[in-house]
This record gives structure tokens, C-alpha cells and sequence, in this order.
């Protein structure tokens, strides 16, 4: 990327779990997508920290503000990871389809959230299993 002094707007900010297993393997799937530019954090648990109102939650939208007045942001990018010890992990699930739809609905009532804060703002539900990340 070239010129990123004169680069000041920008589509995306992504939310991710801290778990160090998936960050890289996120922001290089993330930076195929997005050019290499891209706000990005990440709260414990992802979808959770967005659902328990509290101060991560507070945390997230005080840098979505920041994204938004600075970088011009258009989308928000939550992604749930498998095995997520915030959830309990992979022992509370049956199957990793069980987990995956889990986590799937957890993604809706994280976007719901969001959309009601930030209508303007497009909310993308992800997914990062063993093999793959996806959009779900
Ligand atoms: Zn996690």
C-alpha cells in the first residue's frame, strides 16, 4: 500500500476475540479483503462483549466514534472464533455444527446491538473455525 500518509478514510472496522490462536489468521484474512487497511480490536469473546452491556462493550463503541468521525467507516466486522473460552469453549458444544450455530446466534443478537446504535453502519457476522473463516 502505497501513499497511507494521504489515506485518512477507510470501509471497515473489525471486532475480534483476543485469543491469540485466531488474531493473526483474522487480520491476514481481514487484509486480503480490505487492502491492508482497517480499523481493528478485540474485546474478550467478540459477540459477548457486545451482548453483556458493560465496559467492554462501552469501550467498543467509544472506538466505533472514533472510526466513524476520523476514518469514515461504513461496516463493522464481528467475528466469533471456535473454542472461545469466554463462551466455555468447545466442551459446552455437541458438534462444531452445534458450536457453529451457537456462535451464529450469538453474531445476530451482537448485530442487533450495534444496528440499533449505528443504523448507518453495515454489520458482516463472521465465523473462524479450525480450517476456515467464513461469513455467516
Ligand atoms: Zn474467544
Amino acid at each position: 500500500m502505497s501513499n497511507l500518509k494521504e489515506l485518512h478514510h477507510w470501509d471497515v472496522m473489525v471486532l475480534s476475540c483476543i485469543d491469540g490462536r485466531f488474531v493473526k489468521r483474522v487480520v491476514d484474512w481481514v487484509a486480503t479483503q480490505q487492502n491492508d487497511v482497517f480499523d481493528y480490536r478485540t474485546e474478550v469473546g467478540c459477540s459477548k462483549a457486545i451482548i453483556d452491556s458493560g465496559i467492554d462493550r462501552e469501550r467498543f463503541f467509544s472506538a466505533v466514534d472514533v472510526a466513524k468521525r476520523l476514518h469514515s467507516i461504513k461496516e463493522i466486522w464481528l467475528v466469533d472464533h471456535i473454542d472461545c473460552g469466554a463462551y466455555g469453549g468447545s466442551k459446552e458444544q455437541t458438534s462444531a455444527e452445534s458450536e457453529r450455530e451457537f456462535h451464529r446466534n450469538k453474531l445476530i443478537e451482537a448485530q442487533k446491538i450495534v444496528s440499533l446504535k449505528y443504523p448507518e453502519l453495515n454489520v458482516k457476522m463472521i465465523y473462524a473455525s479450525w480450517d476456515e473463516i467464513e461469513v455467516i
